[in-house]
């Protein structure tokens, strides 16, 4: 609805009349449009009411303007969820600002009302001998549900902009609680990724969660331990010296498992209300006591945002995503808060070293170089002034937006004979001709990918489709580029249009 004068308006960045929402948090983004300075309207606060269709429940939120007249308002439907079972809830929404109102509609979809049963589940690791009271137990618990609550929200306005619709997960429960029959001893002497191959096994094996092949899990180590005494005694505050003596920690996903240390919950939300003013928090972390992960912010709103976007980053290796030279898989996870925030300064924050992602569970380990340093280019200050301006920073590109909305546990499915055609053995690779081939029928190659083996970074993408006349490409011949890399350890992904995924050519 436009003002009288037709001065004024409300507009909405990312949110259609109509829209249906799986995600039980929903950040709106949106616009104040001034067109004349005359009679400007000071007001600095825009007003929403999401109001139930049969007006049982209602919401009042409020979010300040930025400068820009850029507004942000995060609305949390979580009570819909615990009222109502397996049901589309209409929500009827009411923006007020000034003089203007502008009203909306959207369908809120419970999570029963998903038939899906690819979920994800969060779980919250106990050794035999942990010393926490059951009281800190639930508040990480409570952490750990609210923030993957956030991520997905996150991965669903994602793909959004991306062009996807909002595809993201579905959560299976609340966090539970997985006892191990491990001492806190035991779990501090284990290494990262050792750490990641036993949970994985031991959760596979368990009664309970051992025949669930449909759930990815997201797991949070209870008993990681800082010795902030032994960082203040070498008086070296460097992340290496921080990581050296976190013990039991890990951050770290693959497969089916996205593994972390819990030592970072500290700066982290465990109630809705709390959200803002954490990724806002300046507060210094005192280092002799609480480590430190935020790319060298030291405050706890950036250790929020550090250790928040390293969950998003470490979900989407389970997810088989590679790694990129910018966005969430590469050096932009460290500025998620920037999709929340409004008024948003430029942070330059140091290029990150890229890690390897977890190994596919094995029995065997096998000796790869552990950390690739990625090259840095031309990355100014400026250049990032204008990438923060344009996407918050924070964003998946395109190759990994395409395989993220076509997997299974985003609720995507291919047509009603779906099964047949998600057999990656189809998907072969011709070494003679150097071409890539889906040999099953409807089953169109989408996106391959040529990725390093050392630490999966995607070093060159081709989506065959969009580069053709022809609408289904079977037959991929790969340019000198991508077979020169396989020639120079590098490997291939492969995803099909049915979202069947393989690596090839995995030396
Ligand atoms: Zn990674």
């Amino acid at each position: 609805m436009i003002s009288d004068d037709g001065v004024l308006q409300i507009e909405l960045d990312n949110l259609e009349n109509g829209e249906i929402i799986k995600h039980t948090l929903l950040l709106i983004k949106g616009h104040i449009r001034q067109k004349r300075q005359a009679n400007k309207c000071r007001e600095q606060q825009i007003y929403l009411q999401v109001k139930r269709g049969d007006a049982t429940w209602e919401l009042q939120l409020q979010s300040n303007i930025s400068r820009t007249g850029q507004f942000k308002l995060l609305c949390d439907f979580g009570q819909l969820e615990v009222e109502t079972a397996n049901t589309r809830i209409p929500l009827q929404l009411k923006f007020s600002y000034c003089n203007i109102v502008r009203q909306c509609e959207i369908l809120y979809e419970t999570s029963a009302y998903c038939k899906t049963d690819y979920r994800l589940q969060s779980l919250y690791i106990t050794c035999c001998n942990q010393q926490s009271t059951p009281a800190q137990v639930l508040e990480n618990c409570e952490k750990i549900n609210l923030n993957l609550r956030l991520v997905q929200c996150v991965y669903a306005e994602q793909l959004r902009s991306a062009g996807y619709g909002r595809s993201t997960y579905t959560l299976n429960s609340d966090c539970k609680i997985f006892e191990t029959r491990l001492t806190c001893e035991e779990v501090w002497e284990q290494s990262e990724e050792s750490l990641w191959q036993n949970f994985a096994k031991k959760i596979l094996n368990s009664t309970t969660w051992g025949g669930e092949d449909k759930l990815k899990f997201v797991a949070f180590i209870g008993c990681t331990k800082y010795d902030g005494a032994a960082v203040a005694a070498t008086g070296d505050f460097s992340y290496t010296n921080i990581r050296k003596h976190l013990k039991g920690h890990a951050a770290l996903g693959g497969g089916g498992l996205a593994l972390f240390g819990a030592a970072y919950l500290y700066a982290w939300p465990q109630r809705f209300n709390e959200i803002n003013a954490c990724f806002g928090s300046n507060k210094l972390v005192d280092l002799t006591q609480l480590p430190d992960d935020s790319n060298y912010r030291r405050t706890y709103g950036g250790v929020y945002a550090t250790t928040l976007g390293a969950v998003v980053h470490e979900i989407g290796h389970t997810f088989d995503l590679g790694h990129t030279k910018d966005g969430v898989m590469g050096n932009g996870f460290d500025y998620i808060n920037r999709v929340f925030t409004i008024d948003n300064l430029t942070e330059n924050l140091p290029e990150r070293v890229i890690q390897l992602p977890a190994p596919i569970l094995s029995t065997q380990t096998v000796a790869r170089p552990r950390f690739t340093q990625l090259k840095r280019t031309t990355n100014t200050f400026l250049e990032k002034y204008h990438e923060q301006k344009t996407n918050d920073s924070f964003y998946f590109t395109r190759n990994c937006a395409i395989i993220l909305a076509h997997n299974k546990w985003f609720g995507y499915t291919h047509g009603g004979d779906a099964v047949q055609h998600t057999d990656s053995a189809l998907i072969k690779y011709d070494s003679i001709n150097g071409c890539v081939l889906s040999e099953a029928h409807g089953n169109p190659l989408c996106l391959i990918e040529v990725r390093s083996v050392d630490n999966s970074l995607v070093k060159y993408w081709y989506e065959p489709q969009s580069n053709q006349e022809c609408d289904e490409i079977y037959k991929f011949h790969l340019p000198k580029e991508a077979l020169q890399a396989l020639e120079e350890h590098h490997y291939l992904f492969v995803l099909t249009r049915s979202g069947a995924a393989k690596r090839l050519c995995e030396h």
